[in-house]
């Protein structure tokens, strides 16, 4: 993907403050933090979006979702985290590059979807 954000920074053609890095998964802080603690977790395949998900793809999210708790511990979330994956349009998501936000830190997050009527 030649104009992804997100593969460029796993090439390196954009910096990154990387917290974890493996064969096939890269993690690094989010530019604009919700939270004190606020990462992402990506593939360093490129993969649209969760919708854009395979069956072949299996190993990998499962590898990346047992990473998700490991990382936030080590980045200080020890009681607890908020895990998010904006899907589409309708998600809200704005890179198309599948990534996990990891969100979290010492205080509890604000509720995010409001209860319609
Ligand atoms: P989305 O709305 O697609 O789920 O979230 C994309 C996230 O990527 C946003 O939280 C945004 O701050 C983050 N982001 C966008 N561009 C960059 C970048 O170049 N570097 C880093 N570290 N984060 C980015
Ligand atoms: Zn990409």
């Amino acid at each position: 993907m030649n104009n992804c954000i997100f593969c460029k920074i796993v090439k390196k053609e954009i910096p990154c403050n990387k917290i974890h890095e493996d064969e096939d998964i890269l993690a690094f802080n989010d530019i604009h933090p919700a939270a004190p603690v606020h990462f992402l977790l990506i593939p360093k395949l490129h993969i649209d979006s969760l919708a854009g998900t395979q069956d072949s793809h299996q190993n990998l999210l499962g590898k990346m979702l047992l990473l998700a708790p490991r990382l936030a511990k080590e980045q200080g979330c020890e009681d607890g985290f908020r895990t998010i994956i904006n899907t589409g349009r309708v998600g809200g998501q704005e890179v198309f590059h599948l990534h996990f936000h990891i969100i979290g830190g010492r205080e509890r997050l604000p509720g995010m979807i409001h209860h319609q009527g």
